[in-house]
């Protein structure tokens, strides 16, 4: 039996048929999916996939809503440039294109935030064309399956990966067909525990065969993470707390933070700026990793109980009093609900 056929009988059987983005399949709802599957697992996308689908049911609405908006609405999921560039392609695609998904898997990933595993799930799901996807479930079993050596970060194996994708998915049921190797890599071919006795690729597959699994797919050569410092302040007024939204490049572009300073000398010389504060008690409040692909970022949190708040940085359009008992509907930056969670809790 050919590799595609034994995927799709054990799709019919054991694949997903009721995530909320297989009803009613439109271009649109298959795109949003997608963005939000990256990176992250179906269970943790279900709720935010359903209030943004609540939101913005289409491409007009979220074209239409500021980005601070889709921001909120992305609050928690990460990688935000993800939901800035959905935001852009809604735009692009109601301006340039009339409201309508471009229909090949060419253009579809000339937008911004589509790429070419992305614009074949797309067209293969939404638009039942004949496309190929590549995203990191199928990687995996392909790799595994096929023995293909390296990491599919390089060049070169991701080239082999992309030949063998494109040789195996049908002609007919491509639609299914690509579900099913997303849900095959997800719910049995997972990394550290693959379900080897239940996968309809057993027979065939070299990984099993030469015993290889926990080599393959080829790991990330390890390089050890900078290591980056900052200071943040928290400057408390009752309930509310002060942000600053950042710049729209760099890291949390356009969430609402923390002020920020490269060192401690950086952070005093900002209090005696700030008359207000120059006699008021810091407390050390939160010490904390967090990390990027690229970089450890070790954050020291700072916190001052004010009894009014400073006039001296009212004016700053860029400030938003943020109230933690009844948030505002704004976009932050991740590690700061760890020190609003700290704050309200006590
Ligand atoms: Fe993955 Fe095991 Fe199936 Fe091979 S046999 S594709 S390693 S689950």
């Amino acid at each position: 039996m050919k590799f595609s056929q034994q995927v799709l009988q054990w799709f019919d059987q054991h694949g997903r048929k009721d995530l909320p983005w297989q009803q009613e399949i439109t271009p649109y709802r298959v795109w949003i999916s997608e963005i939000m599957l990256q990176q992250t697992q179906v269970k943790t996308v279900i709720p935010y996939y359903q209030r943004f689908m609540q939101s913005f049911p289409d491409i007009k609405s979220l074209a239409e809503t500021p980005l601070d908006d889709v921001l909120h609405h992305w609050s928690g999921l990460g990688y935000y440039n993800r939901a800035k560039n959905l935001h852009k392609t809604a735009q692009i695609i109601q301006q340039q294109f009339q409201g309508e998904f471009p229909h090949t898997v060419e253009s579809l990933s000339q937008l911004p935030g589509i790429g070419r595993s992305t614009a074949g799930a797309i067209a293969a799901i939404a638009m039942q064309q004949h496309a190929a996807i590549l995203d990191g479930n199928v990687k995996r079993v392909l790799a595994r399956c096929f023995a293909i050596e390296g990491w599919p970060g390089r060049a070169a194996t991701l080239k082999q990966l992309w030949q063998v994708a494109e040789e195996h998915t049908p002609q007919k049921r491509t639609a299914d067909y690509t579900q099913a190797m997303m849900d095959l890599g997800a719910m049995v071919c997972t990394r550290s525990k693959p379900d080897c006795p239940n996968c309809p690729l057993q027979a065939r597959c070299l990984a099993f065969k030469q015993q290889r699994i926990a080599e393959l797919p080829g790991k990330k050569p390890k390089k050890s993470l900078p290591i980056k410092q900052t200071r943040w302040l928290v400057l408390q007024h009752q309930d509310e707390i002060l942000l600053y939204k950042r710049p729209p490049t760099g890291i949390w572009p356009s969430l609402y933070g923390l002020p920020e300073f490269v060192d401690e000398q950086d952070l005093r010389a900002f209090m005696l700026k700030q008359s207000a504060l120059t006699t008021q008690a810091t407390t050390m409040l939160d010490e904390f990793r967090h990390t990027f692909s690229h970089y450890h970022l070790d954050i020291h949190a700072s916190h001052i109980a004010l009894e009014q708040k400073p006039l001296s940085v009212m004016e700053d359009e860029q400030i938003l009093w943020y109230n933690m008992r009844q948030p505002q509907d704004v976009g932050l930056a991740a590690p700061l609900k760890r020190i609003i969670n700290k704050l309200i809790i006590g």
